[in-house]
């Protein structure tokens, strides 16, 4: 058996050139933690019968260790999927001016609850209220944390202990473990479902609404679609109907399009407008999927609901952040200038024409030397258009593992996320950012050189 103390200590460790230079890089009690770390490593390997590592090797599986350690927490990616809002990769990438927005907000103080005029306290969000009433045309308007928030927020302030009328058909759960009866019994709201799994009248809405309730749900069925025997009430039917007896409606939009998705060649998307003039008393949605902007819950509409929400206690508990609040201000700044097709990261790669797509991924192949061009389908994403897809061009590869060659790409650098059809590897431009195309290309042939070598074997 080898004898452990043959190891160097941490101090002698410590007195070494290469020591110092992690000491430069990492810190000092970061280092001796590594060194400790790798002693540690060594003396396991040692008592399974393996040899004793010099001191050079230790200090090497120290910076190893010490370089995971600092690591960032996100690592960027290249989205070759073609799901363009995917909440696996962030959702919406920024437009440059959200960033640098953001960015000026990180690095100094700003007016992020402060009057400049008055020398004193301000309320927070005012700027992002404001641009949201103008673009929007809604009465009052509030910024938390995200969608899922909002929706607690505004049923834990309107309808908690009270009843509150659902179209059954609209208990959805939408991902990531957010489903709507759920988060309605945390707000304390007492679900009353209407209609049935495929169809609601407007007769069940009006029978819900026999006994006092406190609002009337409706809630986008986002990431998924009823076909066949289906019947839904018309937005601004069921406005009438609540509110006939005197009670509010809320409407989940989800993705809250500000802007009609169909002149993209997609589907109609509900808009925070239709919403809004259909008489909905308040609206909810996200900002960081079709709008484009950061992770954000957006809550519109009457001023008097508006003010309920705000004053409820949650509301401090789930208020957004002064990043978010300076992206989300620049992203729909984009709005007000009408700009957002050359803009928003989203719009322009949903504008992309089929010509330049076809031209992108060509040049993809003629750098590859390699793979065809084939016609394929783009989704939204993000919960937004379900079933819903746009036609592109993409770049299909013929390898032998296709599931090995994935897990190649996203072990290159930066990792690669493509998918597999029909046991080929497809990669779509439409979500590639064309500033990535370079870094994608060398990832590609990399990995592609590395599984011939493999193949040759
Ligand atoms: C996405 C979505 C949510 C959740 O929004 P987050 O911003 O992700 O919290 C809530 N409701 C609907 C209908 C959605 O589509």
């Amino acid at each position: 058996m080898v004898d452990l103390r043959g190891l160097p200590s941490v101090d002698q460790l410590l007195q070494t050139s290469l020591a110092n230079q992690l000491i430069q890089s990492h810190g000092r009690p970061l280092t001796v933690e590594g060194i400790r770390a790798a002693l540690a490593d060594a003396r396991t390997q040692a008592l399974k019968g393996g040899s004793l590592p010099s001191a050079e090797d230790l200090l090497k599986s120290t910076a190893v260790k010490l370089d995971e350690w600092v690591a960032p927490a996100l690592t960027a990616v290249i989205n070759a999927t073609g799901v363009l809002l995917h909440t696996n990769l962030g959702r919406a990438p920024l437009s440059p001016e959200a960033c640098e927005a953001a960015r000026n907000a990180a690095e100094g103080y700003s007016t992020l609850e402060y009057d400049l005029e008055k020398g004193e306290r301000g309320s927070r969000g005012l700027g992002v209220e404001a641009i949201l009433k103008r673009i929007t045309g809604a009465e009052a308007a509030l910024v938390v944390n995200n969608n899922a928030a909002a929706l607690l927020l505004v049923l834990s302030a309107l309808a908690r202990r009270k009843r509150t009328v659902i179209a059954r058909s609209q208990l959805v759960e939408i991902g990531g473990g957010f489903r709507i009866p759920d988060v309605m019994a945390q707000s304390g709201a007492k679900l009353v479902e209407v209609g049935t799994t495929n169809r609601v009248h407007p007769e069940d809405y009006a029978r819900g609404l026999e006994e006092p309730a406190a609002l009337v749900l409706h809630a986008h069925s986002s990431n998924y679609r009823i076909i066949g025997f289906t019947s839904e009430v018309e937005l601004d039917e069921l406005v009438k109907i609540a509110h006939d007896q005197h009670v509010p409606v809320v409407d989940d939009l989800g993705s809250g399009a500000l802007i009609d998705t169909a002149q993209f060649g997609l589907a109609h998307e509900p808009t925070v407008a239709e919403s809004l003039s259909a008489g909905v008393d308040l609206v909810c949605f996200s900002g960081d999927k079709l709008l484009g902007g950061p992770q954000a819950g957006i809550i519109l509409g009457k001023k008097d609901y508006v003010a309920r929400v705000r004053k409820h206690p949650l509301a401090r508990a789930v208020r957004a952040d002064k990043l978010c609040l300076a992206a989300l201000h620049a992203t729909l700044t984009h709005y007000l200038k009408d700009e957002i097709e050359a803009k928003l990261p989203v719009y322009r790669m949903l504008s992309q024409s089929l010509d330049d797509l076809d031209r992108r991924a060509r040049v993809w192949a003629d750098v590859l030397g390699e793979g065809e061009v084939r016609d394929g389908r783009s989704t939204v994403g993000g919960g937004s258009l379900p079933g819903e897809t746009l036609p592109t061009r993409v770049l299909v590869l013929e390898v032998s593992q296709p599931n090995r060659f994935l897990a190649n790409l996203r072990a290159a650098s930066p990792p690669i996320i493509a998918r597999i059809e029909d046991d080929r590897v497809v990669l779509d431009p439409r979500s590639v950012l064309p500033e990535q195309d370079g870094a994608m290309l060398m990832g590609l042939r990399t990995t592609l050189e590395k599984s011939k070598t493999r193949s040759l074997r």
